[in-house]
């Protein structure tokens, strides 16, 4: 297979690890409270119930936009919910500092993919032109940019927060290609999120990679048919 004449990579869980084993995250930030909270039920089981709230929650897409575009509120939500199931009271400092673990627990664990940035540089130096559309906040979308050293491998950058729409919106696309100077046909998408990255895009005409950097393979029941899955980056330089 030839490469095409440009890709839009897709930013968490893509290129970095962002949002991968949330139970344990929730696990770790619970942890850190060492004390502070309620002696049943046990931190494990309470960390279960977060997951579960927090499930529940993004499941919801107008719900999981509004939420990406504030996370703290989000959390809370996810909290209060969760707490109300295990009998703790939604304290407000509480739920606050938990939250607060939770975001700098997933900013330790936020780490580049290893293969991400030769991957990068591979397409380039074969004359790809590279673009980045990534969803959610902009001081936090942007931060994470800033924090890689992204920003250098893409002739465009597109964040939700900052442009006012993102995936799976057309335009969101549409504004991508646009700056990008290419057509759909001659563009690869590539993104962890089977309805943003693969399902929509397909239907305007994108080649649709689903990037599953675990390698789970697609989850039951998904209609999903991506044209290419990729469990490690470096697989695309094979292309
Ligand atoms: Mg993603």
């Amino acid at each position: 297979m030839v490469l095409p004449a440009a890709i839009l990579f897709d930013l968490d869980d893509t290129l970095i690890s962002a949002h991968l084993h949330p139970r344990e995250a929730w696990t770790n930030a619970l942890r850190t409270l060492d004390g502070g909270l309620p002696d049943t039920p046990s931190v494990e089981k309470a960390a279960v119930e977060i997951h579960d709230a927090a499930r529940w929650f993004w499941s919801d897409p107008e719900r999981h936009r509004i939420g990406r575009l504030d996370i703290l509120t989000a959390r809370k939500t996810i909290l209060t919910k969760a707490f109300a199931k295990i009998g703790w009271t939604a304290d407000a400092d509480l739920v606050d500092r938990i939250g607060r673990h939770f975001t700098e627990q997933r900013r330790r664990d936020t780490k580049l993919f290893p293969d991400a940035v030769e991957t990068l540089e591979g397409l380039i130096d074969r004359g790809v032109r590279l673009g980045l559309i990534t969803n959610g906040n902009a001081i936090e979308q942007r931060a994470k940019v800033e924090r890689f050293d992204l920003a250098r491998h893409f002739i465009h950058v597109q964040i939700e927060g900052e442009v006012g729409f993102g995936k799976p919106e057309e335009r969101a696309y549409a504004h991508a290609l646009d700056k990008l100077g290419t057509t759909v046909e001659e563009t690869w998408i590539i993104g962890d999120n089977l309805d943003w990255e693969v399902v929509v895009p397909q239907r305007l005409g994108f080649y649709a990679i689903w990037r599953d950097p675990i390698g789970n393979g697609l989850p039951a029941g998904t209609h999903a048919k991506p044209d290419r899955i990729v469990t490690r980056l470096a697989e695309l330089l094979d292309a």
